[in-house]
């Protein structure tokens, strides 16, 4: 095995399941913060604020991780904003969570389909005048960027649609394709490199989705490690087209 400087590390499957707790993984995290391993939580989700992601670490997980930790979809989307987009006019059909930051970094908001840009994240109250708006925007020749494009969210009550789902209705609608920020798409990964800034040859990427977070460490040139504690089981890993550099069943199976 070889050792890593730093690490990538997925919330969901990989650090918890849901609100389950994974024992393994909180205990290895905490053993990298522990050694001062730099180390960066890498989250498609855009519904909660980087503190909000710390305070559920801190709180329902015993982990000590620091909002200095965090590099989720939205904060790949406000870097990206800013080096493509800077001072264009923004529809964001998002949640408060998204909106809020997009507003704290300085992006201007607007509520109506002259933005030069619509921006598109999980938003569980949606309707529909908010669809039409972003449709419309779009057609007129808006910039579509959306934070990450899962399909469904495994929780408690069974599978609920993700983001990706609202993607499909305005790409539908408008025959525009987005760009998009999260897993398995470059922009986060990139961020996250950026952020950790160590070479992404010193890096780990840590991961239980092999369609998202091992794609994305393989297509950015980063050694990646599958752990069987959340999407992919053991019986997939057999016909993966691209082997993970390590495959564990839990992170007690990793030394770090
Ligand atoms: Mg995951």
């Amino acid at each position: 095995m070889k050792k890593y400087k730093g690490y990538l590390i997925d919330l969901d499957g990989t650090t918890y399941f849901g609100k389950k707790r994974i024992p393994t993984a909180e205990k290895f995290i905490n053993e990298l913060i522990e050694a001062k391993q730099p180390l960066q939580f890498v989250t498609n989700n855009a519904t909660k604020t980087v503190d909000q992601v710390v305070e559920n670490l801190n709180k329902n997980y015993d982990i000590k991780a620091t909002s200095d930790m965090v590099y989720t979809s939205t904060l790949a989307l406000i870097d990206y904003l800013i080096q493509n987009h800077k001072g264009q006019t923004v529809y964001c059909v998002g949640e408060e969570a998204l909106k809020g930051q997009l507003k704290e970094a300085g992006i201007t908001l607007v509520n109506n389909a002259n933005a030069e840009v619509v921006v598109q994240a999980l938003n569980r109250q949606v309707d529909y005048d908010d669809l039409t708006i972003a449709i419309q925007a779009i057609l007129k020749g808006a910039n579509f960027i959306v934070t990450n494009t899962d399909r469904v969210i495994p929780t408690e009550d069974g599978f609920k649609p993700s983001s990706g789902a609202l993607t499909a209705f305005i790409q539908y609608a408008t025959r525009v394709e987005p760009v998009v920020m999260g897993k398995p798409f470059a922009p986060i990964i990139e961020g996250a490199v950026k952020k950790i800034n160590l070479p992404k040859e010193s890096l780990l990427l840590i991961g239980d989705n092999y369609d998202t977070d091992i794609q994305s460490g393989i297509k950015a040139g980063i050694d990646t490690l599958l752990v069987l504690t959340g999407v992919t089981k053991s019986q997939d890993v057999s016909n993966l087209p691209v082997a993970p550099t390590y495959v564990v069943t839990n992170l007690a199976e990793w030394e770090i």
